[in-house]
């Protein structure tokens, strides 16, 4: 039997499994074959000799094990129970365990009496702690098969659970899976590399990260697989790259003339800062080289990204090409567009904005004159990738995005043409390291680490409730000063008609707060028509109104130096690159700008260190690294439709040292064999035919 033939059995053929199971294991865990199985990793582990005092128990510990005795077992229910209670002593504490499910088998298996080990996810509820259908085995038979100490825990599911496929339910078919399993398996990694970076075979790390025999196998096994998963994405993207530069050239823009030279000696409206002529110099050697440019900038909130944007879009324009700027949302690219047209409003340069809502006749106008080559810069939202957006001769894009753009959505846009743009994207806010070179491994890297001089570190502080009465105080201090404050609302997701309610009762309080005629608020909602909204924006611009509440529209583009306090109210529910994208909105004048993070004197732990990092730094980096840890990547705004980010063991926060090794692997392995074609490279080759066809398999599917 060939390795793959083994692998590829259904489930069902399992001992211990059968179809009801089978058809759980798919449903429920995606598990629908023996590789499935055993790509099915233990989530964490424990240590078998070690258990939790009950004393010592608090709410937010993760799975536990307790061993103690049981008493007071109770039925509830009468006839037809629906819960079942004991309760567990260890000589320090007791805890509650509860059943709903399954009442009458525990009811005669569980003994009064007798020390069992318990584990599960303890919880508090009506003051004391329990834990809800909790995993046990008698103290006494566990002692006698006590193998190795380190037992893996797998993620799972009610209903699996309910018919036994709880976390010791899955290791027991992992374990007959593993006995069953005979035929050898192919390696991943050629021995140069296993040599290398003294990495075990995939066997044994297979084994090791269901059954380790101890932490150092345990280690061993998750740095081998770690690396492996991480070594592939990169070879994926960073193969994908060289071949682009081969395949494509660049249009040559090689030369500075004379739109860049009058606008940057007579208009420029700042001296740039190094790290933004540095920037451009980057840019301009990777857009005169001849090699197709696709690189990536990085730069806190408030930076000077969109002064780099244009001066790039100007360099491409002299070399006699168009260059188009793409935003997220419709705001975004206004906003762009006011400030362009603004920026070149001494210069013969015809700037157009294209979006959703820009009227049928003004579209078709703009869209001869793309074509035709008369209109030099397009700024735009989604709108310019549709494919009647046909460009004279597209030198330029410029993504502005807050990570929505896919790559595959990039890809369109270099189709507009037989010889392909210049890529440049800018993020939103800053991503750690590791997220871009796993999600942006594709492109080269340019970084803004400097802001623009004069600006004051933006001081942040964090409020509850009982203190909004001082809080009003001090806007009002603010507002007598002549600045300008933003109130902003959360986007509650799951109920627009709550969020909306939530919004118009602020502002009602607001309202009555700030009286007329001595304070004018505006609003903006998502509700709003867009007239009404560019109305109450431009109120606020123009310093007639001295409130802004809004939701999160305001979230990206909107530029009013005069706006010196942001109020986040309900902050506990932003995230923290969110948190910090709306803090962008002020400091961006000369006065002392203030961020207020107000929230509910009773919040999580998670939301409580959200706030603690934002108060304590300014730095988007820094708070990028703190999200990650939080959320992981999955969660980081927009990221979610990014296959490269469903990692199966890696973490990003944690493993950046493996994914720096794994990419200096895929580096070495390229640039001796860029196509994958040395026979001691096939089953790197093979490997990457493998994950495309998952690919191709998976969007097939979704
Ligand atoms: P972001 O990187 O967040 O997109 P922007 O490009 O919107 O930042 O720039 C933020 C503000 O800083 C804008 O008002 C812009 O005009 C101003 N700015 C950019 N570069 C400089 C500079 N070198 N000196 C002074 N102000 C600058
Ligand atoms: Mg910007």
């Amino acid at each position: 039997m060939h390795a793959s033939d083994f692998l590829d059995t259904k489930i069902e053929y399992l001992k211990g499994v059968g179809p009801q199971r089978a058809e759980l294991l798919r449903k429920e865990l995606g598990i629908s074959d023996f590789a499935g199985l055993l790509n099915h990793y233990p989530f964490r582990y424990v240590d078998r000799s070690k258990f939790h005092s009950i004393s010592n128990l608090t709410e937010d510990l993760p799975y536990v094990q307790v061993k103690g005795t049981i008493s007071r077992i109770s039925v509830h229910g009468g006839k037809r129970p629906s819960r079942m209670t004991a309760i567990v002593s260890d000589g320090t504490g007791q805890l509650e365990l509860v059943w709903f499910k399954g009442i009458r088998w525990f009811r005669d298996s569980i003994k009064a009496g007798t020390e069992y080990i318990v584990f599960g996810k303890p919880g508090f509820f009506n003051g004391r702690f329990n834990m809800i259908h909790p995993e046990m085995e008698e103290a006494a038979k566990a002692e006698q098969q006590m193998g190795p100490s380190l037992t893996g825990v797998y993620s799972t599911t009610e209903k699996c659970r309910t018919s036994g496929l709880d976390s010791k339910g899955i290791q027991r078919l992992v374990k007959t899976l593993l006995l069953q399993w005979k035929s050898p398996l192919p390696e991943t990694l050629n021995s140069d590399i296993l040599q290398r970076y003294k990495l075990i075979p995939l066997r044994e790390a297979i084994t090791g990260i269901h059954l380790p025999a101890g932490e150092q196998q345990l280690a061993a096994a998750q740095y081998r697989l770690k690396f492996d998963e991480l070594f592939f994405i990169q070879l994926r993207l960073l193969k994908a790259k060289w071949s682009r530069q081969q395949a494509y050239k660049g249009k040559p823009v090689d030369k500075i003339g004379e739109v860049f030279n009058v606008f940057y000696n007579t208009h420029l409206p700042f001296e740039l800062t190094g790290a933004q002529k540095r920037v451009l110099k980057e840019i301009r050697q990777d857009m005169g080289s001849g090699k197709q440019m696709n690189r990536l900038l990085q730069g806190d909130v408030g930076s000077g990204k969109t002064m780099v944007a244009l001066l790039s879009m100007l360099m491409v324009l002299d070399n006699g090409y168009q260059a188009c700027l793409m935003a997220p949302t419709e705001i975004l690219a206004n906003q762009h567009f006011q400030s362009i047209t603004e920026a070149l409003r001494e210069m013969d340069i015809r700037v157009g904005l294209l979006t959703g809502s820009t009227k049928s006749s003004h579209r078709k106008f703009l869209l001869e004159e793309l074509n035709a080559g008369r209109l030099q810069i397009l700024v735009g939202t989604h709108a310019l990738i549709e494919d009647r957006v046909q460009f004279s001769n597209l030198g330029l894009v410029v993504i502005d995005e807050q990570h929505r753009f896919g790559v595959q959505q990039r890809a369109r846009l270099w189709k507009k043409d037989e010889l392909v743009p210049h890529v440049l994207v800018m993020t939103a806010t800053p991503i750690p390291r590791t997220l871009a070179m796993t999600l942006y491994g594709d492109l080269d890297t340019s970084v803004i680490d400097e802001l623009p001089p004069g600006r004051k570190p933006i001081r942040t502080i964090h409020r509850t409730e009982d203190h909004r009465l001082a809080v009003f105080g001090f806007l009002k201090e603010e507002i007598a000063k002549g600045r300008q404050v933003y109130i902003v609302y959360p986007l509650i997701e799951e109920s627009e008609k709550l969020d909306y309610t939530n919004l118009m009762q602020g502002y009602d309080t607001i309202c009555r707060e700030f009286p007329l005629p001595q304070y004018q608020v505006s609003i903006v909602n998502g509700r709003m028509k867009a007239a009404d909204k560019d109305f109450e924006m431009n109120r606020f611009k123009e310093g007639k109104a001295h409130i802004m509440v809004a939701t999160t529209v305001i979230e990206v583009g909107v530029n009013v130096p005069n706006a010196s306090v942001m109020v986040i109210e309900s902050a506990e529910r932003f995230g923290l690159s969110q948190l910090h994208q709306l803090r962008g909105r002020v400091g961006r004048g000369a006065e002392q700008s203030f961020c207020i993070l107000m929230t509910g004197s009773k919040i999580g732990n998670d939301a409580r260190l959200r706030m603690r990092t934002m108060c304590d730094t300014n730095d988007g980096f820094k708070i990028a690294e703190v999200d990650l840890e939080l959320r992981g990547p999955g969660d980081l705004a927009g990221t979610q439709q990014s296959g490269v980010l469903d990692l199966q063991i890696a973490n990003l926060a944690k493993d950046q040292r493996i994914l720096e090794l794994a990419r200096e692997a895929a580096i070495a392995v390229l640039s001796k064999d860029e196509r994958l074609m040395l026979p001691e490279n096939s089953m790197l080759a093979n490997q990457l035919k493998r994950m495309d066809e998952a690919d191709a398999n998976y969007s097939r599917v979704s």
